[in-house]
């Protein structure tokens, strides 16, 4: 893959550039590079606009643009290969709000356009990103701690392959539009009070395509393409943490008029564990331990995440809170491969029953210690 250019110097601005510094720097190139006004040089102005957009959809949103600073084009680095799709796993917290009440393994709506967008002002007849998908993927505790590998299937638009996608039935041809003589746009003037308005809207006849097939494909009824429930496997990697996603490029929607293939974001979520809770890559755990463990001090038995048990040697007279921490045994860092912390709090626990001979051995340890712990009062003889 082609080194690609760091989305800042694609837009001219400096890393700190303020979001009305961004637009504006983002609508100048759009303009300049825009397919349409290229005329003699459309293929290489097609690439700078997909650049442009593509730099801009990323450093205008907060969330992306973060995670853009932090891991750069393709995620963290290492890890590239296994994706069954053929594109490359990349990270980002997911910049999808609005749409959290989806449900487990609910699908997903197109999030944005890509490439030439999608609003009427900024379309063109050009190739066109198809629209990428989301689909939100919940997993354990433990399966985002060693990573899992996951299969999902995903309802989505392909490519017809009937007609190959251009809604013409095999065979037969299709031919220019005369409405938009091919441009998919039709002008239109009017007059306002301002003077006369030029707008251009998109041909109906058409439906912006350029093309008027004579018969359709009777597979994709002339769209081209055909809705298909698609099987995927998704790995995902250990480490990874809730709104953190995983982006399999091209399996979005297909592109329209040759444009690339959206891209699918599995937004991860990780269920809620009854043992443990996690903050970055640290893991936190509560452990019970009886009064006489605090007191004389024991060798206890961690369970870790991984399901392994491990010896942990608490001293004698451990207060209850305190918390101890193994290291190197929490969550990977996807990012540096380094492991973080398992962190654990001891809790006394008072027993609430006692068997007759334990109340007696309790009574002669309380003679031994009939007395108060004195109340420390901080000051100069504290
Ligand atoms: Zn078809
Ligand atoms: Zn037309």
């Amino acid at each position: 893959m082609a080194q690609k250019r760091d989305y800042y110097e694609v837009l001219g601005v400096s890393k700190s550039a303020t979001d009305e510094e961004l637009k504006k720097a983002y609508r100048k190139l759009a303009k300049k590079y825009h397919p349409d006004a290229n005329p003699d040089n459309k293929e290489e102005a097609e690439q700078k606009f997909k650049e442009v957009n593509e730099a801009y959809e990323v450093l205008s949103d907060a969330q992306k643009r973060r995670m853009y600073d932090q891991f750069g084009h393709d995620g963290p680095a290492g890890f590239g290969g296994g994706n069954p799709g053929g594109g490359y796993y990349s990270y980002s917290t997911s910049g999808f709000s609005g749409f959290e009440d989806f449900d487990l393994g609910d699908i997903f709506s197109s999030i944005f356009g890509g490439g030439a967008g999608r609003s009427g002002s900024r379309r063109n007849n050009g190739p066109m990103k198809g629209a990428d998908l989301r689909y939100n993927l919940d997993i354990s505790f433990e399966e985002a701690f060693l990573g899992v590998e996951k299969d999902i299937s995903i309802s989505r638009d392909e490519k017809c392959t009937t007609c190959s996608g251009t809604g013409a039935k095999p065979g037969t041809s299709s031919e220019t539009c005369k409405t938009c003589g091919g441009s998919g746009q039709v002008r239109q003037v009017q007059n306002t009070i301002l003077g006369q308005m030029q707008t251009s809207r998109t041909c109906t006849a058409c439906h912006g395509t350029g093309k008027i097939i004579k018969e359709v494909c009777e597979t994709c009824k002339g769209k081209g393409t055909v809705r298909k429930v698609a099987k995927i496997k998704v790995k995902i990697p250990a480490g990874i943490d809730t709104d953190q996603s995983i982006v399999l490029r091209g399996e979005g929607e297909p592109g329209v008029r040759g444009g690339a293939n959206g891209d699918l974001y599995i937004v991860v979520r990780i269920k809620k564990n009854s043992v443990y809770t996690r903050k970055g890559t640290t893991v936190y755990c509560n452990v019970p331990i009886t009064f006489t463990q605090a007191t004389l001090g024991a060798e206890l038995l961690i369970p870790m995440v991984d399901g392994t048990k491990m010896k942990y040697r608490i001293p004698e007279g451990t207060q209850t809170g305190t918390t101890f921490t193994i290291k190197g045994k929490g969550f990977k860092n996807i990012n540096t491969n380094n492991n973080g912390d398992f962190v654990f709090t001891v809790n006394v626990q008072v027993p609430k029953r006692l068997s007759k001979e334990q109340r007696d051995l309790l009574t002669q340890l309380a003679k031994t210690m009939n007395e108060q712990p004195p109340i420390k009062k901080r000051g100069i003889f504290g």
